[in-house]
């Protein structure tokens, strides 16, 4: 009957208080379980030495403890980061990586296997497609496996902050995304703070706010195209949320008193990437709190359009600046380990 066992690492605390209650063990256990669990990165319960062995066997049979397993790892000399292929109880591919930069490390996390949006530049929706949705366990858990490995080697030790932005659009899968932020914040289990951790989205819909609320993580928003008219020809996600209600959306978000929403904006060459594409993108920003990070399209192979240049790409970052937007530009992480959206997952599928 293992398919009907709780998956432990999809268990709040509460959750895992009253499970353990219904086998007849102390609510103060789920504290020493989280321990092992998410502050010394033991995930197997026969090594858990604090408990006793009656305890050990008890919860080693009452629950499952599946995580998904390291199937690959890719480190990309030029910015050292990581990549992870991980391997999920049904044979998928989730793709994980994990930058590290001046004793600060972020993990780009994916929230689903494939996607359904189908962004044309995306080698995620456009090649793979939809396949499933990932568990909390299946989300957090990547951040689980990739840290034990890194500390492991020596590679890091801890992380600085976790970022939505692998595989996937987290408002589609908000439930799982959302409890995965829990396990990820909340003081008994990995207790990073929620403003360590941002959540991408191509504009899914209403709803936004009231997630950004609920979570209290930050907010970047997968802007890309400053017209509805260019955006639904790229995003055919605008034709069912337009730019007037996603920025409608984006004005109800309630902003801490130092945060801004992280407008991301791809180039594509000759796309998307004049100066009146930049003055378009001004005028649709102009009342929200925001910064602009522009990202150099890295090429996939189904989408056939070019970087900008860097002298475009400097032009329409200064363009932004002069009209008092901070701007950044991305520099590419893991792009010669395939380290855009999906590539790798999709070399390896
Ligand atoms: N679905 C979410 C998060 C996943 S993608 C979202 O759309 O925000 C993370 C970021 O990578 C998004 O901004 C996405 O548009 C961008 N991206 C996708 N394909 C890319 C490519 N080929 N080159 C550069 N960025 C890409």
């Amino acid at each position: 009957m293992e398919n009907n066992k709780k998956n432990i690492f999809d268990l709040t605390h509460e959750e895992l208080k009253a499970a353990l209650n219904e086998m007849k063990q102390q609510p103060f256990r789920a504290k020493q379980l989280c321990d092992w669990i998410y502050k010394k990165l033991i995930f197997d319960p026969e090594q858990m030495l604090n408990l006793s062995k009656n305890l050990r066997e008890t919860v080693s049979n009452g629950f499952s403890w599946y995580l998904p397993e390291i199937e690959h790892v890719a480190h990309s000399k030029s910015d050292n980061s990581y990549k992870f292929l991980l391997k999920t109880n049904d044979g998928k591919l989730i793709e994980s990586i994990f930058m590290t930069d001046k004793g600060r490390s972020t993990i780009c996390v994916s929230c689903m296997i494939g996607c359904p949006l189908r962004c044309k530049f995306c080698a995620t929706g456009s090649q793979i497609g939809f396949v499933r949705m990932l568990t909390p366990a299946e989300i957090a858990g990547q951040v689980l496996v990739t840290l034990r490995y890194m500390k492991e080697k020596g590679l890091a030790q801890r992380v600085s902050s976790i970022v939505f932005m692998g595989m996937g659009e987290p408002l589609i899968n908000k439930e799982a995304v959302k409890k995965s932020i829990y396990l990820l914040t909340h003081p008994e289990c990995f207790a990073l703070s929620p403003s360590r951790i941002s959540v991408s989205t191509a504009g899914f819909g209403p709803g936004i706010a009231a997630f950004i609320e609920k979570t209290g993580v930050r907010l970047a928003v997968s802007l890309h195209f400053p017209t509805n008219k260019l955006r639904s020809q790229y995003m055919p996600v605008n034709k069912k949320f337009p730019l007037e209600d996603l920025i409608a959306e984006l004005k109800k978000v309630k902003l801490k008193k130092r945060d801004y929403i992280l407008i991301e904006y791809l180039l594509l060459g000759g796309i998307n990437d004049s100066i009146r594409h930049a003055q378009q993108l001004q005028k649709l920003i102009s009342n929200l709190k925001v910064k602009v990070n522009l990202i150099p399209y890295n090429p996939t192979e189904t989408f056939p359009a070019e970087a900008s240049s860097e002298e475009v790409i400097n032009n329409f970052a200064r363009y932004l600046h002069k009209k008092g937007i901070f701007t950044s530009v991305r520099r590419s992480k893991g792009l010669d380990v395939d380290g855009g959206c999906g590539q790798f997952a999709l070399k390896k599928q």
